[in-house]
């Protein structure tokens, strides 16, 4: 990749190691939740339903609950990126993600032939919003009582950069949310620092 302004920060973000914390940052570096378009190419993208899956019926109020459980995940990935969280840094942020994990179950995917006779996932129908709330909260249960996850919660060493990721590298030494993203801007700014020293 050449170096330069990045282009990267303005595709949705996959690589955050989970899928909420990957919802987590869809702020960054501006809201993508913020019209309908995004948010089912955001759903689709991460994996929360197969490719194909009809997301047609999604409609305002889909945004505004995702982007509420959004607000959640960040109070309580956070109130665990220095440690054990304390009892009153989750608050009600923990009570939301326990309804939703429990209000309704995940879609359940099945295995079906494709066009070209392999087995390709699919969803029985088009999912109700609250079966992929479920889904996103479960996953934030598990991360939050997960001990080694718990652990890994990192913030990006980036500039203003508040993406969150899990650190599953060799020797937990990783940086930066991307190394192409955060990592190449700081390569960027390194090789600046170094032409200027070099003219001066
Ligand atoms: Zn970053």
């Amino acid at each position: 990749m050449a170096l330069g302004t990045a282009t990267v920060p303005y595709e949705p973000r996959f690589d955050a190691g989970r899928i909420c914390l990957d919802l987590l940052a869809t702020t960054h570096p501006v809201e993508r939740l913020d019209s309908l378009a995004p948010l089912r190419a955001w759903i689709t993208g991460s994996g929360l339903v197969p490719p194909g899956t009809p997301l047609a019926h999604a409609d305002a109020a889909w945004l505004t609950a995702f982007r509420e459980l959004r607000g959640c995940v960040g109070q309580l990935v956070r109130g665990c990126l220095n440690g054990e969280p304390r009892s009153y840094d989750l608050g009600s942020a923990l009570d939301r993600v326990n309804d939703l994990a429990r209000a309704a179950a995940p879609p359940a995917p099945r295995a079906v032939r494709g066009e070209d006779g392999r087995l390709v996932r699919e969803l029985a129908g088009p999912p109700e919003c609250a079966a992929l709330l479920a889904a996103l909260a479960r996953d934030v249960v598990e991360l939050l009582t997960d001990p080694v996850a718990r652990a890994s919660l990192r913030q990006c060493e980036g500039d203003n950069c508040p993406i969150v990721y899990l650190d599953m590298s060799r020797g937990r030494r990783r940086r930066w949310c991307s190394s192409e993203v955060c990592g190449n801007r700081e390569r960027v700014a390194r090789h600046r620092r170094r032409a200027a020293l070099a003219r001066a």
